[in-house]
């Protein structure tokens, strides 16, 4: 296990230097399947993997769950070891903020919008580690999920303005048996709330056959018919609910181009979010 930032140089430069392609998948540990896909598409892609683990303090705002975000390294060293046997590098926060640490990364635009607007500061956070974590590890390619669809477009936007050499690869969302998109938080839902958090991709995936089969392409239509669908299910409250151009994340009013689907909606305590991409939207 690695755990400092001159550990994992070192290693990834041997890696390098004996000619190997090094993939990165940055996670906040609490592994899942949807984790998992992302190593093993690095590992089909890459010779060497790394996988990083740390709950990123400065991507959480104030009164968001970071005390409460789960922890659980013995268990992800453990699938991590039937998974390939990654490298895995696990640093504490001092090691990432070491004292005096006084440096952000500002994404633009495609930062501002849905979970910027409602998370103030947390891309500043994600891409600020995750361009430390680039740094660090001199990564060939790193390997985000389609699940947090925004973030991946403000870290490939970083990439691109910066001219940082790494490739940005997208894997799909892995869900659950009816659909709900796996996440870390899942395992606070109650019993009754996990039943109905499948209401979430379940209205998308109804809106995404709205528009490829019925050729519905009022953008108000569909977000409409999402909102309602989710309300009916009770015992959530919508973030938003938006229709997009994929590339931009600026919100369209009329679905003429490739677009995303994106919703955030609570359920008690618990913040979700999900998203679909309408390929052949045009
Ligand atoms: P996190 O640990 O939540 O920060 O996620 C680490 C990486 O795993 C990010 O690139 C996420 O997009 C990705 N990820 C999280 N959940 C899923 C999922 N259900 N399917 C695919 N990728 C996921």
């Amino acid at each position: 296990m690695l755990q400092t930032i001159p550990q994992l140089r070192s290693f990834a430069q041997s890696q390098r230097q004996s000619g190997k392609r090094v993939g990165l998948v940055p996670t906040m540990g609490a592994l899942h399947e949807g984790h998992l896909s992302l190593v093993k598409l690095s590992q089909e892609q890459c010779d060497t993997t790394v996988v990083s683990i740390f709950v990123n303090p400065t991507q959480f705002g104030p009164n968001e769950d970071f005390a409460k975000y789960p922890r659980t390294l013995e268990n992800d060293l453990r699938l991590l070891e039937t998974h390939g046997s990654p490298a895995v590098f696990v640093p504490n926060a001092a090691e990432m903020y070491p004292n005096g640490f006084d440096t952000s990364i500002r994404v633009g635009n495609v930062a501002l919008p849905f979970e910027g607007a409602i998370r103030p500061g947390h891309f500043d956070g994600v891409a600020t580690v995750v361009l430390k974590l680039f740094l660090a590890s001199q990564a060939d390619a790193a390997f985000f999920g389609q699940k947090d669809f925004q973030q991946l477009c403000v870290i490939k936007k970083m990439v691109a303005d910066l001219n940082v050499p790494i490739e940005i690869v997208m894997g799909p969302t892995i869900r659950e048996p009816d659909g709900l998109a796996m996440s870390s938080r899942n395992r606070y839902l109650s019993p009754d709330d996990r039943c109905r958090a499948a209401v979430l991709s379940q209205s998308l995936f109804a809106a995404e056959r709205m528009i490829i089969r019925e050729n519905i392409r009022q953008a108000e239509a569909i977000k409409q018919k999402i909102s309602d669908h989710i309300l009916a299910a009770g015992g959530m409250t919508i973030d938003y609910v938006s229709v997009a151009d994929s590339l931009t994340l600026r919100e369209l009013e009329t679905i003429d181009r490739q677009t995303v689907i994106l919703l955030a909606a609570r359920i008690g305590a618990i913040r979700l979010i999900d998203n679909v991409l309408v390929e052949n939207a045009v």
